[in-house]
C-alpha cells in the first residue's frame, strides 16, 4: 500500500510535536511517524523545570502528551510505524514503514537521539535486568537497593537525583572530576545525603550475566589504573545520547559523530528535506531549542510546497 502526503514528520518528541502544529495550522494535515521512542526524550524524563511557561515546572510525558494533543487538535495524524529506509533521491521523496511506503511532498527530520551504552562486555546482556538508561521507566524496581549512575552530565544528576526516592544509596561514577552538569543540578546531587560520587573512575564490566541480575561493577581508576569490584543493584547510564540518523545515511550530510548537518538552522543539502531538533544539535540539545527548530523545519517545509507545488 502506498500514499502520498503533503509533510511526512519523522520522529514525536518536542520538535517533531512542535513541527506537527504548525504544519497542521498551515492546513498541511501532516503525517508524524512516531518512531521507537514515542515522545522522545521527555518521554523519560521528570519534573522539566525549564520550559517557559509553566512556573512550577510539568513533568515530561505530560508535556509531550500535550503537544501531541495540541496537534492533533488541528489536523496532525500520528502513526505507530517507523522508518526503515528513505529514498530521497527524487520527489516525491519515498519512506519505507516497514512494509508500508509513504511518498512525502516534503520531509521533516525529528528522529532525535537515543541514549548511549558504555559497551561493556555484558551490557547488552543485562539490559531490563539492572542495566538502564531510563531512571524513571525501571528505578522503581530497586526500593531499597543501592545503584550506581554513571555520567557527569545533566543527565546524570537528574537520574541519580531521581533514584535516591528509592534507591537507600546511589553512587555517581564519572570519568573526570569535572562536570558537565549544570551548577543548579550538581549542587543538587551534592546536597542530596543519599548520593556519593566517585570521580576519575570508569566502569569496565557489569555482573552477573549467569544470575540475569545486576550484583556488581568493575571499576578502574582513570589516575592509577587500580582496579576493584563494587556491588550494585543496578547500573544506570546518563552519558548522552546517539542521533538517529542512520536511515540517512549516504543521502544527507553529517558529522563525525552522526548529527545532521544544516545551514540556517534546519535546511539539509537535499530541497525540500528538514532537520530539526536533537538529531541535527549537538549544542543545545534542550526541549526548548528542539521545539524552536521544529517549528522553523514546518515553516519551511510550508514556503517550500507553496513555492514548488504540493
Ligand atoms: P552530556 O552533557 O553530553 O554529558 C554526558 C556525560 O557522560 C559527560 O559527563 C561525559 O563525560 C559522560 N560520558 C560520555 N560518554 C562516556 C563514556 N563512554 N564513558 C563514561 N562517561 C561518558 O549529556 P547529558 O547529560 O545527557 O545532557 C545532554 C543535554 O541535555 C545537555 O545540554 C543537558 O543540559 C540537557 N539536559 C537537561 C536536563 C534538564 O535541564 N532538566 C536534564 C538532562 C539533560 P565527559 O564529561 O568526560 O565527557
Amino acid at each position: 500500500m502506498s500514499e502520498t502526503r503533503n509533510v511526512v514528520i519523522i520522529g514525536s518528541g518536542c520538535s517533531g510535536h512542535t513541527a506537527a502544529l504548525y504544519a497542521a495550522r498551515a492546513n498541511l494535515k501532516p503525517l508524524v511517524v512516531e518512531g521507537h521512542e514515542p515522545g522522545g526524550q521527555l518521554s523519560l524524563t521528570t519534573m522539566v523545570e525549564n520550559f517557559p511557561g509553566f512556573p512550577e515546572g510539568i513533568l515530561g510525558p505530560q508535556l509531550v502528551e500535550n503537544m501531541r494533543k495540541q496537534a492533533e487538535r488541528f489536523g496532525a495524524e500520528y502513526r505507530t510505524a517507523h522508518l526503515t529506509s528513505a529514498d530521497l533521491g527524487q520527489r516525491p521523496f519515498l519512506l519505507h514503514l516497514g512494509k508500508h511506503q509513504v511518498h512525502a511532498q516534503a520531509l521533516i527530520i525529528a528522529s532525535g537521539a537515543s541514549a548511549r551504552w558504555l559497551g561493556l562486555p555484558h551490557e547488552q546482556q543485562l539490559i531490563g535486568h539492572g542495566v538502564s538508561s531510563c531512571a524513571t521507566c525501571d528505578g522503581f524496581f530497586f526500593s531499597g537497593k543501592e545503584i550506581v549512575v554513571v555520567g557527569g552530565g545533566d543527565s546524570a544528576m537528574e537520574e541519580a537525583t531521581f533514584l535516591t526516592r528509592f534507591a537507600s544509596k546511589v553512587t555517581i561514577i564519572h570519568r573526570r572530576d569535572e562536570f558537565r552538569a549544570s551548577k543548579i543540578m550538581l549542587e543538587r546531587a551534592r546536597g542530596n545525603p543519599k548520593i556519593d560520587f566517585l570521580t576519575d573512575t570508569v566502569v569496565e564490566d557489569v555482573y552477573d550475566v549467569h544470575k540475569k541480575e545486576v550484583t556488581a561493577v568493575k571499576l578502574s581508576s582513570v589516575k592509577t589504573g587500580k582496579t576493584w569490584d563494587f556491588p550494585t543493584s543496578a547500573l544506570f547510564l546518563g552519558i548522552g545520547h546517539v542521533p538517529n540518523a542512520k536511515m540517512f545515511e549516504g543521502q544527507l550530510d553529517t558529522d563525525a559523530d552522526g548529527y545532521l548537518k544544516t545551514r540556517n538552522y534546519v535546511f539539509t543539502r537535499v530541497h525540500g528535506v528538514y532537520a530539526c531538533g536533537d538529531v541535527q544539535d549537538r549544542r543545545y540539545r534542550q526541549a526548548i531549542t528542539a521545539a524552536g527548530t521544529g517549528c522553523m523545519a514546518a515553516m519551511e517545509a510550508e514556503k517550500f510546497l507553496e513555492e514548488h507545488g504540493k
